[in-house]
């Protein structure tokens, strides 16, 4: 039976959902399963781990060096800690993206990225080429699986669980002093995380200027989302590139997609691909995002993003 161990993400002792969709594809693969939570102090996030419908128990592994999730000094207690588990996962963010492959190297294994489907204990679908092809890949039963869930295929099971055991744990790993914290620059702001958030509202060239992404916002603020752009928009440097949707930006999959002044290129529609349901607002009836959109809406966005924002 697999015995798998999953790395929770989280950030100011607040649990990201994305740690849920992760355990999701967990019990896909069946067996045991473990959340690792790797905290400064306090139990906050692992006692919400512990509530994820499926988790058997969490361990809280505390350490100073946690205070700030570093790649290099987690991946070394990780990788102490993961001895003995078939399975070790983390979510498909920038977190998990960054962590992971310095666990594989640190436990001699392969790296399996995006897991976006379970065929078996050791055999998994992931996507190539932007999402337009999928590869099936294989895990030698000699190593751990050490791999990131593609969170947009994986919801997080409704509902939460009695809470499971919680174990503190402490750093048993000898952690690199190379690297270290210097700071974090990061937007403030009280949207939620664009790639968690149930609904988004991007934003794309078809705005026009920087100052027309307050329709977006204002819209975005009105339905409680995050909001998301296409590169064309960051490129223009309207918004900062981590709004980026798409091949090169974030893949999301929320309840609801609002484009504005999107085309549809490809590239973008490769980040919204497990979207619900995508509405699209586009002046042009030929526009290519009106092929994937669930409502499409043939307007100026400048006349019907404020109407829109007002109505609600
Ligand atoms: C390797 C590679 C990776 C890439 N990665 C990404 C990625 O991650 N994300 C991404 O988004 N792109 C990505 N791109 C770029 C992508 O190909 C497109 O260039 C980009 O998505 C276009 O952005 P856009 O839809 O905002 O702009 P455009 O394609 O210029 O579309 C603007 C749209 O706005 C409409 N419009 C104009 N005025 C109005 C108005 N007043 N009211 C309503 N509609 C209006 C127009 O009809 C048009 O459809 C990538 C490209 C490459 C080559």
């Amino acid at each position: 039976m697999s015995n798998i161990l999953v790395i929770a993400e989280h950030a100011n002792g607040q649990l990201n959902n994305s740690t849920a969709r992760a355990v999701a594809c967990a019990k896909a693969i069946g067996g045991e399963v473990t959340v690792l939570a790797l905290t400064a102090s306090g139990d906050e996030v692992a006692t919400a781990a512990a509530t994820i419908a499926g988790v058997s128990n969490v361990i809280n592994l505390q350490d100073v060096s946690n205070g700030h999730a570093l790649a290099a000094t987690q991946a070394p207690q990780i990788a102490a800690i993961a001895d003995g588990y078939s399975h070790v996962l983390a979510p498909n963010s920038t977190f998990g993206k960054d962590l992971m492959p310095r666990v594989a190297a640190l436990m001699d294994a392969p790296m399996v990225t995006d897991i976006m489907a379970v065929h078996d204990a050791r055999t998994f679908d992931r996507p190539v080429y932007a999402g337009n092809a999928i590869t099936t890949v294989k895990v030698p039963d000699s190593v751990a699986v050490v791999a990131t869930v593609r969170c947009a295929s994986w919801a997080p099971e409704a509902g939460e669980q009695a809470a499971a055991a919680v174990e503190s744990s402490a750093n048993s790993a000898a952690l690199p002093t190379h690297t270290r914290f210097v700071g974090l620059v990061s937007e403030q702001g009280d949207r939620p995380d664009l790639q968690a958030a149930d609904r988004v509202v991007s934003g794309g060239r078809g705005l026009g200027a920087a100052e027309h992404f307050a329709l977006v916002e204002g819209l975005a603020d009105k339905l409680g989302a995050a909001v998301g752009a296409s590169r064309a928009a960051v490129d223009s440097g309207w918004v900062p590139n981590d709004l980026q949707v798409g091949q090169t930006g974030k893949i999301i999959a929320p309840e609801l997609y609002i484009a504005a002044g999107i085309s549809g290129a490809i590239q973008h529609l490769a980040g919204i691909k497990d979207a619900g349901t995508i509405v699209a607002i586009n002046k042009d009836p030929d526009a290519p995002i009106f092929e994937v959109a669930d409502i499409g809406l043939v307007a100026d966005l400048h006349q019907v993003l404020p109407e829109l924002t007002n109505a609600l």
